[in-house]
């Protein structure tokens, strides 16, 4: 398979594909400029959804990347796509950072405040999380309202080990109100359909490239994209020896350097 020749849409994983912490992966930045010398468009997807998309716009720009706003895409705006197309209208509960409330409110979406009734709550990685917060969507949810959440990462590695990220908030409060969430980001069927829709690009000509086997690669095998597997971050080999055929990577690197 001829990745840069064949597909018009490479959509990036981050940490462990084209970084790692602070450091960049050798020929990582030489490996985007190919894809746009080949006419193909790039778009940087992290199911962070906490942080800034300028944080990392800035971060991609300091370690040499081409990179450019619109690029950049979190498991933020694919939950917010999914409430702009099908839950129009609804009002909404957020228990997300002030980064991801911005993001909700540059899309249309206001969510309510505490104490206020709402249809759908959507946790997240809150890393300004309180008690008062907690309390308030598992009211919510008891009294009926839709429990969505951004993304199901349970851990956020960090330097130096892990803090407890979207997947952990929800086990919370699931397990105060016994309601399970419906999760977006990767590996979910609602991220695919929005980096479809947000880039006009058919899934057949998009390639995921990650170094993670139960998002990056399989958001490809379970949607219909192209999925490259690189192992210059957290999965291996032998990672993919005991996967079933079906959600084994399409193609193997040993970096996105390897991608001629
Ligand atoms: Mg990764």
């Amino acid at each position: 398979m001829d990745l840069l020749r064949e597909k018009k849409l490479f959509v990036m994983d981050m940490d462990g594909t084209i970084y790692l912490g602070d450091k960049v992966i050798k020929g990582a930045p030489e490996f985007i400029q190919r894809v746009r010398d080949n006419n193909a468009k790039v778009m940087y997807f992290t199911n962070n959804a906490s942080k800034n998309p300028d944080l990392y716009l800035e971060k991609l720009h300091r370690l040499g990347f081409t990179a450019h706003r619109e690029e950049i895409v979190t498991s933020g705006d694919v939950t917010v796509g999914f409430l702009n197309k099908h839950r129009a209208g609804k009002t909404v509960y957020l228990m997300g950072t002030p980064a991801l409330h911005e993001t909700f409110e540059k899309a249309g979406i206001h969510p309510v405040k505490e104490g206020e009734p709402a249809d759908i709550v959507v946790v997240s990685f809150d890393t300004t999380l309180t008690y008062e917060k907690l309390d308030n969507a598992c009211a919510l949810i008891r009294n009926g309202a839709e429990f969505l959440s951004t993304h199901p990462d349970i851990n956020c590695p960090i330097e130096n080990g892990f803090m407890p990220d979207s997947g952990a908030i929800c086990a919370l409060v699931t397990l105060s109100t016994g309601v399970e969430p419906r999760y977006f980001g990767k590996p979910n069927a609602e991220t695919a359909e929005y980096i479809e829709d947000y880039s006009g690009i058919a899934r057949k000509d998009t390639v995921m490239i990650g170094d993670r086997l139960y998002t990056d690669i399989a958001t490809g095998k379970k949607h219909g994209i192209t999925a490259a597997f690189v192992l210059s971050g957290e999965g291996t080999m032998e990672d993919v020896e005991k996967l079933d055929d079906s959600m084994k990577p399409d193609i193997i690197f040993g970096s996105v350097d390897d991608i001629r």
